[in-house]
């Protein structure tokens, strides 16, 4: 293995240091605790531990942590009812509702619902429109943990060629924007691109979000590239079931420069981005100058 491992878990638990201590800034100073409202609807096992990991983290860093869990029967009236509370209720800094929602709700509403002060997921129109317009924003989590993983190598993105395998709205395409916003050069790949393996391999950064386990072997890779592995996929193997990324670790560590596990890169990141979304959420409400974790102030509204 040639590969330096970027090690999301150290790098989270460094961003999570900082965030513990602009909390307990916040708190001491101005007396306001930030606090984190997380909506679950139902009970898929996946989403469960997502919303245990993400509140263990916020109460972990000094913040006030608020569990709504809802009945999978939950209609759309009543969850809509709970996020207008939550929007005008002033303890409650962020609104995280966790996805996918059963059938009988559309997620469109209930995101576009959530105060967009609030929306520390990133996901409402009103900050999906900031981050493609390349104005400060609530960015959604993933991508921002993502470019501040490649960053650790990559300290300046400019001028650099990045591929990015995957559309979605809360993955392949914010971190699309976002990488434009640092002046890299972005190609946006997907189901229907021709030669995939020869578009990947023009990249010095190159980013997985496709959910589909080890596809992206290591002819896909330029010798030295950074590798960041965005899939979170549950696989069999000896009759034990793991999760493996959308990249087949192993081999792409022998060509790439650097690269993140699974787990252990995207997926700490991600809460820790999520965390600082929470105090910036705080910050900006309060009109305070935020502490910017890697990030643009938000309260620079343009
Ligand atoms: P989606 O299913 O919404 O999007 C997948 C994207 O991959 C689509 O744009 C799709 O193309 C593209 N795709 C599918 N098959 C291929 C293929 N054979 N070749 C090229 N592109 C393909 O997934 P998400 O963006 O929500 O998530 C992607 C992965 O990231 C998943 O494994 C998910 O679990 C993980 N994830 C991890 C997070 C973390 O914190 N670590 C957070 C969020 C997601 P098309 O648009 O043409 O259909």
């Amino acid at each position: 293995m040639t590969a330096k491992i970027i090690d999301g878990k150290a790098i989270a638990a460094d961003l999570r240091g900082k965030v513990a201590d602009a909390v307990h800034r916040l708190s001491r100073d101005r007396g306001i605790t930030p606090g984190l409202a997380v909506v679950l609807v139902g009970n898929n096992p996946a989403s469960e531990s997502y919303v245990a990991s993400k509140m263990k983290m916020t109460a972990g860093s000094g913040m006030r942590s608020f569990d709504h869990r809802l009945p999978k029967e939950t209609s759309e009236a009543e969850l809509l009812a709970l996020i207008g509370r939550l929007n005008a209720d002033p303890s409650v800094h962020g609104i995280l509702v966790q996805l996918p929602l059963p059938a009988q709700i559309n997620p469109h509403k209930i995101i576009a619902a959530v105060d967009p002060a609030k929306d520390v997921d990133g996901f409402s129109p009103v900050n999906a429109g900031r981050v493609a317009a390349g104005l400060p924003a609530l960015a959604p989590c993933t991508p921002v943990a993502c470019i501040l993983l490649a960053k650790t190598v990559q300290p300046s993105l400019m001028g650099l060629e990045t591929v990015v395998i995957g559309r979605s709205n809360i993955v392949g395409k914010p971190l699309a924007q976002l990488l434009l916003a640092e002046n890299a050069t972005v190609t946006v790949a997907h189901s229907k691109t021709h030669e995939l393996p020869a578009v990947c391999r023009r990249a010095d950064v190159l980013f997985a979000a496709v959910g589909r386990p080890e596809m992206v072997r290591r002819d896909w890779v330029k010798r030295g590239a950074t590798v960041i592995d965005i899939g979170v996929n549950r696989v069999m193997a000896d009759g034990r079931s793991r999760i493996v990324g959308d990249v087949a670790f192993a081999e792409v560590a022998e060509i790439a420069g650097a690269i993140t596990p699974v787990p252990g890169g995207v997926g700490p990141m991600t809460i820790a981005c999520l965390l600082a979304n929470t105090v910036r959420a705080a910050c900006a409400l309060a009109g305070l100058r935020e502490p910017a974790f890697g990030q643009r102030p938000i309260d620079d509204r343009e």
